[in-house]
């Protein structure tokens, strides 16, 4: 990989200082008039060369976090091992301003680096642009755009893969991936929303290593699987966690079963199609549901078991399963009683009374079981007599709410 510092002006990257948060050019503008590098860095500066509007801005500076939060009326600093600055521009909206790390070892205590369960874990300490242009990624995610003279910086000749529609990992695969075993995740996102091509040195390794990924934590792969299922692409980025052994190592119950009754294989394509929908309309999506859908499998095959111990059976079940994904996956409480809610209901929609109507539509997450009904009457086509009557009374119970003007769903946050 070539390693020289490549420069490029406006004319050559195309990106312009309108098609910037102005809140992003504020915070620059602050940083340099105070004597420090500041530039813009990562996913944003990636989407706007692929023609995609960014979900939101990082900034990299060469200021320490408490620099930068003298700088600034309202800044935060988070995280443990590696502190950022959360840099808020009016009540609820923040940007993410990071000092420039190095991964590199210093050479006084160069000897090795630890080894935790099989990954290499390196010291993070500050260091310059170009170290850390070398400890992020995928070359697509190491572009720096200086917003004063509107340069964009490459050390690792991101912008040319982009132009290639290339991913390619900065460092050697496989010791990038065994660094930090969730780039094999990003990868297979970025690939299936991205359409971008992964290079076959960086493909080749990921069955091999798959296993690693039970060595992260099980919190943070909660986020990382939304993060595929959630990106308007999961059908694709499901069958790419298949099609690398992924899949078996983050779902094991489930993967089991799947083994053995591709049935839900059709119930897992139709559900991801589902939210691959909504997501590219701009519809709101629920976290829990995608969880719901994958761990259905492995909670009816347990439910079967505990069946014949009178109501609490449910109830059993469902905690075994949570319990037992939990070393692999954790689901936070929140979504878990969601999720509950949702399995909990399924039987109830073979019930059409009036009464039983009137009591479904009252509860608050009716609508997201109704969905997941409606999803597996796609498959099972024994439930499609109901889901088509649940259709009409759905259709009501919307009218209704709507009147009522009692639920809106806004966007969350501006980050
Ligand atoms: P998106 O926001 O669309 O998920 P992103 O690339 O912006 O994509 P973030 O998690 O927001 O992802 O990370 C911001 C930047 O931090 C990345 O572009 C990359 O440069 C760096 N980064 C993120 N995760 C890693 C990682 N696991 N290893 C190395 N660098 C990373
Ligand atoms: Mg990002």
């Amino acid at each position: 990989m070539k390693t020289n510092l490549e420069q490029y002006s406006k004319e050559d990257h195309g990106i312009f200082k309108k098609d910037i948060d102005p809140d992003v050019l504020t915070i620059s503008d602050t940083l340099i008039s105070n004597g420090y590098q500041a530039f813009v860095v990562g996913g944003c500066i990636r989407d706007m060369l692929l023609g995609k509007t960014p979900k939101d801005f990082d900034i990299a500076t060469d200021a320490s976090p408490p620099e930068i939060c003298k700088l600034f009326n309202k800044a935060k600093i988070i995280g443990r091992r590696f502190k950022i600055v959360h840099v808020y521009t009016s009540e609820r909206k923040y940007f993410e301003v990071t000092t420039f790390r190095s991964d590199v070892k210093k050479k006084t205590n160069e000897k090795k680096f630890k080894k935790i369960q099989g990954m290499i874990k390196r010291d993070n300490v500050y260091g310059s642009i170009s170290q850390d242009a070398f400890r992020r990624d995928f070359t697509i995610n190491s572009l720096y755009l200086d917003l004063d003279s509107e340069i964009l910086h490459d050390y690792v000749n991101g912008l040319d893969d982009i132009k290639n529609k290339k991913l390619r990992l900065i460092k050697k695969p496989s010791i990038s991936y065994q660094e930090d075993p969730v780039r094999m995740l990003r990868a297979l996102r970025f690939e299936s929303k991205l359409g971008l091509k992964l290079t076959s040195e960086c493909k080749q390794p990921i069955t091999e290593m798959a296993h690693m990924i039970n060595n992260v934590s099980p919190f943070r792969l909660f986020d990382e699987i939304l993060k595929i299922m959630h990106s308007g692409s999961a059908v694709t980025g499901y069958n790419k966690l298949k099609e690398f052994g992924l899949f078996k190592y983050l779902f094991p119950y489930t993967n089991k079963i799947l083994a053995e009754n591709q049935i839900y294989n059709d119930f897992f394509i139709a559900a991801l199609n589902n939210t691959d929908t909504r997501i590219n309309d701009g519809l709101h999506v629920n976290p829990s549901f995608i969880y719901a859908v994958f761990l259905w499998p492995y909670f009816q095959e347990i439910e079967v078991k505990y069946s014949d111990d009178s109501s609490s059976g449910i109830d059993r079940a469902f905690k075994k399963v949570m319990q037992s994904q939990g070393e692999y996956i954790a689901v936070p409480d929140f979504f878990q009683s969601t999720i509950f809610t949702i399995w909990s209901l399924q039987s109830s929609f073979l019930n059409l009374s009036s009464r039983n109507v009137q009591y479904l539509t009252e509860i608050s997450k009716f609508r997201a079981a109704y969905d997941f009904f409606y999803i597996r009457s796609q498959i099972d086509h024994e439930l499609k007599f109901y889901a088509d009557k649940w259709y009409e009374i759905q259709k009501n119970v919307k009218g209704k709410k709507r009147e009522r003007g009692k639920k809106y769903y806004g966007k969350r946050k501006n980050k």
